[in-house]
Formats: structure tokens, sequence, C-alpha cells
């Protein structure tokens, strides 16, 4: 759950990421889930808020970074029962600052590249979204088959878990891919 603290704290719409590695830099705050298009398009409906801790500096080698945490729960659609599903998301970002792409392609792998010319401004918005889209599994499911079941789900002789015959949920997922890649 969000903490009651944070509710009062609205995040800055854009950030400069190399001045705020500068100054090492934080944010804190939240954002409204609807803030966000792309997520909104893949759940279809987004209720509900995000809330951010960022801080910025400079590692032992002289990487800039952004890192942090981002804490939300989604509501989505179980694609084994179709039944309701809360997904809490807790993301750890551990993002590099990169100009170019030669400069992102040498970042340690513990980083994500996060390109932007130096002097350059990001949409905070942009920034948390790209995490949450990435955080999203590629096939959303109660983890309980329980859950499932108290939602109407019934095969029986079939293994729960057995998705090689189940096509719609192998299309959604390449599809999840797809959109994840192209963003
Ligand atoms: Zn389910």
């Amino acid at each position: 759950m969000i903490p009651r603290l944070m509710q009062t704290l609205l995040l800055p719409r854009k950030i400069h990421p190399w001045r705020m590695a500068a100054e090492c830099g934080s944010l804190k705050g939240r954002l409204a889930l609807a803030a966000l298009p792309r997520l909104m398009v893949i759940l279809g409906h987004v209720d509900g808020e995000v809330a951010a801790t960022l801080s910025a500096g400079h590692d032992a080698q002289g990487i800039r970074f952004i890192q942090g945490s981002l804490l939300a729960e989604v509501e989505w659609t179980c694609q084994r029962c179709l039944g309701p599903l809360r997904l809490p998301l807790d993301i750890e970002v551990k993002l590099g600052l990169a100009r170019d792409e030669a400069a992102a392609s040498r970042l340690p792998g513990e980083y994500e590249p996060l390109l932007v010319p130096e002097g350059g401004s990001i949409a905070v918005a942009d920034l948390i979204e790209d995490e949450l889209l990435l955080a999203l599994p590629q096939i959303p499911r109660h983890e309980d088959l329980r859950e499932c079941v108290a939602h109407g789900y019934h095969q029986p002789g079939e293994p729960a878990l057995d998705l090689k015959n189940r096509q719609p949920f192998a299309v959604l997922a390449t599809m999840l891919q797809d959109f994840q890649r192209s963003h």
C-alpha cells in the first residue's frame, strides 16, 4: 500500500537527469495511474496511484544514475479465469544515464540505460510508465489456482498451468512483448 505520508506529495512534471545526478538530487511523490496513457491501453482502466522514491548521483566508476523504487497496485484481468486480479508492483529502479547508444552499451549490466542528451529533460510520467510497463507480467493470472476456481475457473483433466494449448494467452503475451519492445 502507498504510505499515507506520500499522498500529499506531487511529483515534478519534468526532471533534468544530468543536473539531478550532479546535484545528487532526489524526489518523492505520487502520480495518478490515469496520467499514464500506455498503461491505460494495456490495463483497460487505471485506478490508483504510483508512489515514487528516486534519488540521483554518481557511483565509484563515475556513472551517473537514478535509482529508487516505485510502488503501485494495478487492477488487471486474470487470463486463466478472467476474474479481476489485483497486482501489487514493487519495482526497483536502477537507471544509468547515457548520452547516446554507444554510451548506453558501455554501462555495466546492473544499470538499465536511460538515454538522454546532456542538459536534456525527460517527463517523469514517461520514466515511471516505462518502468511499470516493463514490470507487468506477460501473462497476468492469480498466483493461487484456488482464486481462479473461486472466480469460476473450471477445467477438469487439464493441468492448470499448462498454457501450451491456450492460444489466446500466447497471442496476448506476444502482443505485450511487442508493445514493450517498441517503447
Ligand atoms: Zn484467476
